[in-house]
């Protein structure tokens, strides 16, 4: 606010900012910072478009989080919600079910990778992580395996922040102050193409790491539960991208270890990354596989986390310590789920994934002046992600990068140095033209 004169009135916007400053403590944000940078009122939204409450419009680029799939305000899942709102909002989900938790399930059985019949739901991501990670436990625990109990990760990785999930992330800034709080876990080296040497081929060089990983089960699988890894694309450390070779030799090494391997699909899964889910990209199972964010096309919370029958059944026993004593309140939320059944019908009538390899190429060709540039380094894309380094000294590049890309009409919020585009798949030809030279004028601006 400090750019307002105190005898204007304040607009109503901008009245909405100051108390939403005072009243709401906003997430991965230093609030100090909003004596500077003003945050954006929003007030509506349709596809891929968030307006404020003065008319500006911006593109959202990032797909609110790398939640949203089929834009903001779709017909379709705004429909479904409806529909279900009149029948039943919310039930408890032990002694009682109901029909879109059990559609859903169904549904999601069949188009998983391989057989994972069985559906444990939360409402979001780090807790389907916890609920991975204990699972795991319990079932080496359940088989006799009592020395199980350490989980290993990808240098890397992110998986969350509850303390179980921020144990088996290597993000520093987001792990260093709780460190006291974790349980230790190794982070074997990532496989992500931008660590190789020159004139190592991206997948020599995840082959390469699968040898580490080969290294450290050798010497520690006794006491090793699980491997969790995000496939293809590590998010949080700027959109890191690896070959599926990876995938491959980790499940081979994990059966061959007997450790459980749990893929943390939350941002990748539902066709980010060109296939439905990154697995399939290798052709490998998981024994967890972890799904949110896109599950409800990005509108309510809901997180599952699907298992194999071999899992399930270690539990299913005559005695209640054997079962996955786990629940959180909105578990299977009704309405969470009817967004996520429609959000799958798009995917099946609208044939999504062939659509979006159209996109894809589309959006690869306007970017060469991008790729081109000659602050731009390590341009890449995997399916509907593209991400990129920017050439800079400004250690508060990101923030003016925000700003410079909201006057372009852009919401794009930088990790650090790495641009990166997750439109929703909503997006058209004409609004990929808008976001790459939007993007270049940033460029240039900073
Ligand atoms: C976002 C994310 C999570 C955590 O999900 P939340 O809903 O934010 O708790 C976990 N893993 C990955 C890979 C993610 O991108």
């Amino acid at each position: 606010m400090s750019n307002t004169n105190l005898n204007t009135p304040l607009t109503s916007s901008q009245q909405l900012q100051l108390r939403s400053l005072q009243a709401v403590w906003h997430p991965c944000t230093q609030m100090k910072h909003h004596e500077t940078f003003p945050l954006v009122p929003i007030v509506s939204g349709k596809g891929v478009w968030l307006y404020d409450a003065e008319g500006r419009q911006y593109l959202d680029a990032i797909s609110s989080w790398w939640v949203n799939l089929f834009g903001h305000a779709n017909p379709d899942i705004n429909a479904a919600i409806r529909d279900q709102l009149e029948k039943i909002e919310h039930v408890m989900l032990a002694g009682l079910t109901h029909e879109p938790v059990v559609l859903l399930s169904e549904r999601l059985k069949k188009i998983a990778p391989g057989s994972l019949g069985h559906c444990f739901y939360a409402s979001d991501g780090a807790s389907a992580i916890e609920i991975a990670l204990k699972m795991s436990f319990h079932y080496w625990q359940l088989c006799g395996q009592p020395r199980k109990i350490n989980f290993i990760s990808l240098q890397n990785d992110y998986h969350g922040e509850t303390l179980g999930a921020l144990s088996v992330t290597d993000v520093a800034i987001f792990r260093e102050t709780y460190a006291p709080l974790l349980r230790p876990c190794t982070h074997v080296p990532t496989p992500d193409w931008r660590y190789a040497e020159t004139g190592e081929s991206p997948e020599d060089y995840a082959i390469r790491a699968a040898a580490a990983l080969e290294v450290y089960l050798a010497e520690n699988h006794a006491q090793t539960a699980a491997l969790i890894l995000e496939p293809l694309v590590q998010g949080a450390m700027g959109m890191g991208m690896y070959h599926p070779v990876y995938l491959q030799r980790a499940r081979e090494i994990c059966d061959q270890y007997q450790v459980h391997l749990i893929a943390d699909e939350i941002a990748v899964g539902f066709g980010r990354t060109g296939t439905l889910f990154a697995c399939n990209q290798a052709g490998i199972t998981p024994d967890f596989l972890c799904l949110s964010k896109g599950l409800s096309g990005g509108y309510l919370p809901l997180s599952v986390v699907m298992t194999t029958d071999a899992i399930f059944q270690a539990f299913y026993t005559d005695k209640a310590a054997h079962a996955f004593l786990h629940s959180h309140s909105h578990t299977g939320n009704a309405l969470a789920c009817r967004a996520a059944l429609a959000t799958l019908d798009i995917f099946e009538q609208d044939q999504v994934i062939d659509g979006n390899k159209v996109k894809a190429a589309y959006l690869n060709k306007m970017a060469e002046p991008l790729s081109a540039h000659s602050k731009v380094r390590h341009f890449r894309n995997c399916g509907m992600i593209w991400a990129f380094e920017v050439e800079t000294d400004d250690p508060d590049f990101a923030a003016k990068c925000f700003q410079a890309g909201l006057s372009q009409g852009l919401l794009l919020r930088p990790l650090g140095k790495t641009i990166y585009f997750m439109p929703p798949y909503v997006i058209n030809e004409q609004e990929m033209n808008l976001l790459v030279d939007g993007t270049l004028h940033v460029l240039d601006r900073l």
